[in-house]
């Protein structure tokens, strides 16, 4: 017996779909009609191994599903984005403490750096300053610049779904720390989410490759604020179905981290910046000090389902290089493809 395990937005996706469906009798029913039909799994390529160098840290934090975490960052000191089981996208956004007004710019990234920044590459912040915040000198996480963050739009519209857990929300909860508004969240940039041209050219989100460890690295370019999420999304290849905890450190350079993001920012402006402009009333971000957080929709409810399905054909077609022994979560990506493929909603996935 394999059992579905699934967390209660889930849940009430699938039965959703099986309600809507009018011939699935129950979900246990949709399981086995996943089961028959799933695909075999197409081949996957990881990234890399790669082992950061030891540094002290100066702040250490645990994300939880659901949540996110505005760290400050000081000129010089690395950030780093730490996979603890793998599969998990992470949304960050970041601002510089000087004055809130000026925050990464991800079109501007993505048009000077291409669409999936790499070490080497830095992070631009929006007009009138228009200048590298941080530079990537570490890690081998895959990222994308070119997907929004999931909101409340992306589950009404595309799944029906209102009032869950999605990176707008999440985005809005942890900056509220630093006194920002809703209406102050960035697009953001993507980690460790796996993008690549569909077959008109289009990008297209495909089952996420972080494994347990990979990681990625920023030393800041001036004093910022780094807002890091774990990205809302259960019903899609972006996390690979479920949501899961990071780590996120901020910590003291070495001489190397320094060197490369030097390097980094002088290969971004080989022929200069323009002359900086005043901007008047610079808009300083604080921490409030009685921010207690409180992220919507959480938490995330246990909602397990037991089915009896051919056990045989699931062997046959389990995505074995994505999940290795962990059944249960090749049968929950196999169910909501199914589930999600069925209803007919566009999802921009593969
Ligand atoms: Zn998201």
């Amino acid at each position: 017996m394999i059992t579905l395990r699934l967390n209660h937005q889930q849940r009430a996706f699938l039965q959703m779909v099986v309600d809507r469906d009018g011939v699935l009798g129950d979900i246990g029913d949709l399981v086995r009609a996943a089961v028959r039909d799933a695909p075999d799994p197409a081949p996957l390529t990881f990234p890399a191994v790669s082992t950061p160098p030891a540094r002290t840290a100066v702040a250490d934090h645990l994300l939880e599903p659901g949540t996110g975490k505005a760290v400050e960052v000081a000129a010089g000191q690395v950030l780093r984005i730490v996979q603890l089981e793998g599969h998990q996208c992470v949304d960050l956004n970041v601002f510089t403490l000087a004055d809130r007004r000026e925050r990464l710019h991800v079109g501007r990234t993505r048009g000077m750096q291409g669409p999936h920044p790499a070490p080497g590459d830095v992070l631009w912040s929006n007009a009138p300053w228009e200048r590298p915040i941080m530079a990537i000198t570490g890690g081998n996480a895959t990222t994308d610049t070119q997907f929004p963050f999931c909101s409340r739009l992306i589950y009404s519209a595309f799944f029906g779904l209102h009032d869950r857990t999605n990176c707008q929300e999440i985005q809005n909860e942890a900056q509220r720390e630093y006194g920002l508004g809703p209406w102050d969240i960035h697009e953001s940039l993507n980690l460790f989410m796996h993008t690549a041209p569909g077959p008109d050219g289009s990008p297209v989100i495909r089952r996420n490759l972080a494994r347990p460890g990979d990681y990625i690295e920023f030393t800041a370019l001036t004093d910022v604020l780094a807002i890091p999420n774990v990205c809302g999304d259960d019903l899609s290849n972006c996390s690979n179905f479920n949501l899961r905890p990071v780590r996120v450190l901020v910590e003291d350079p070495l001489a190397e981290d320094a060197t490369r993001a030097r390097a980094a920012r002088d290969r971004a402006v080989v022929l200069g910046l323009p002359q900086p402009r005043d901007v008047p009333d610079p808009q300083p971000l604080r921490r409030d000090p009685g921010y207690v957080a409180d992220f919507p929709y959480l938490p995330l409810r246990p909602a397990d389902v037991q089915v009896d399905f051919d056990e045989s054909r699931f062997h046959q077609v389990k995505n074995v290089p994505l999940y290795a022994g962990d059944d249960a979560a090749a049968l929950r990506d196999l169910t909501l493809s199914w589930a999600i493929e069925r209803l007919g909603a566009f999802t921009g996935n593969d």
